[in-house]
């Protein structure tokens, strides 16, 4: 499987970077990303990745710097790709719904007109689990939003390896699940000593890397302040640090 960082960014576009995004090939039969912000189609386009080729797309929240570029890649697949191949969007409660609100306010006369393609749409709550283009998606309780929102830690699983992804949370149960096992796990670190809303800080994550085993570390979502501080890496651990473009074969 290869991951390419499509976006490293917390939602203010910190460091100059864009809204963090994951592009996965060779994990399901399609191309597959996980959260698709305001800046992940001008991504794709810098990176030259194919926005024609995704199969699916996973979002681990409602938040805009996580899904707000859906409406961008529907008018590509409408317009540039004429895609006619049918699109999965998997989510949390509400994606539907959330994203079609979103279709109709930036381009009402567009979201009301028939689709060229079809979008099917997979919703889970924390605990559900479902296989989607021969890859097995596990949901799990991330600790970020207010109810009746629910943001997901995800857990992506092909051929008996996982991939994790934290979404935006505190340190939780949730997340030590997603993570238990996995090859790889994307993991939030808005922040560094200062606190950021319910993110991750490398101040309370640097004590805590241990517990995540053998699973290799990529920090992401990075804030400001970690942007500037990017700590040495713990003796011991694996650890990266998300960038723009970063690609890593797991
Ligand atoms: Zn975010
Ligand atoms: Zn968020």
């Amino acid at each position: 499987m290869r991951l390419t960082v499509v976006g490293s960014s917390d939602a203010f576009h910190s460091g100059a970077r864009r809204h963090a995004s994951y592009h996965l090939a060779g994990l399901g039969d399609g191309e597959w990303m996980v959260d698709f912000g305001a800046t992940s189609l001008l991504g794709l386009r810098k990176l030259a990745l194919d926005p024609a080729a995704l199969s699916t797309i996973a979002l681990t929240h409602l938040h805009g710097d996580h899904f707000a570029g859906l409406p961008f890649l529907f008018l590509d697949a409408m317009f540039k790709s004429n895609r006619t191949a049918p699109l999965t969007v998997i989510g949390p409660p509400g994606t539907e719904a959330r994203v079609g609100t979103l279709f109709r306010c930036l381009y009402p006369n567009l979201a009301s007109q028939t689709p060229t393609f079809p979008v099917r749409f997979v919703e889970l709550s924390p605990g559900g689990r479902r296989e989607v283009d021969g890859v097995v998606v596990e949901a799990f309780a991330a600790e970020h939003m207010t109810p009746p929102d629910q943001a997901l830690c995800l857990r992506l699983t092909r051929n008996e390896t996982s991939y994790a992804f934290s979404g935006d949370t505190e340190l939780c149960d949730g997340l030590y699940a997603a993570a238990s096992g996995a090859k790889l796990l994307v993991l939030d670190c808005t922040g560094y000593e200062t606190w950021v809303g319910r993110h991750c800080t490398w101040q309370e994550l640097s004590g805590q890397l241990a517990s995540f085993g053998d699973t290799a570390l990529v920090l992401s979502h990075l804030g400001a302040e970690m942007r500037a501080k990017l700590p040495q890496p713990v003796a011991g651990t694996t650890l990266t640090y998300a960038e723009d473009g970063l690609t890593i074969d797991a």
